[in-house]
């Protein structure tokens, strides 16, 4: 399951779980965590960003190649909300 990273919605009523961003396991088709587990407080869900890594030898991981190889499609934006498969 994945994990994601929520944050409570007033940071001025928090308790030592919420008083910063905290990580939540569930499943992507589960419905989005609403309240802190521990204190109740409302909460919302932050977009994290992913990691990509750009040490020596790694420039090709985004590369068409790399994607198809690992299973990934590319959708490449044309515009007017028109989306074309790269890969
Ligand atoms: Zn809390």
């Amino acid at each position: 399951m994945p994990v994601y990273e929520y944050q409570a919605k007033a940071p001025e009523h928090t308790c030592e779980h919420c008083a910063g961003p905290f990580e939540f396991r569930h499943g992507m088709h589960d419905p989005p965590l609403s309240a802190c587990p521990a204190c109740g407080v409302p909460v919302v869900r932050v977009v994290s960003t992913c990691r990509v890594d750009t040490r020596p030898g790694t420039k090709n991981q985004l590369g068409d190649k790399n994607l198809k190889r690992l299973g990934f499609s590319k959708l490449v934006n044309e515009g007017d909300g028109k989306f074309r498969k790269t890969v």
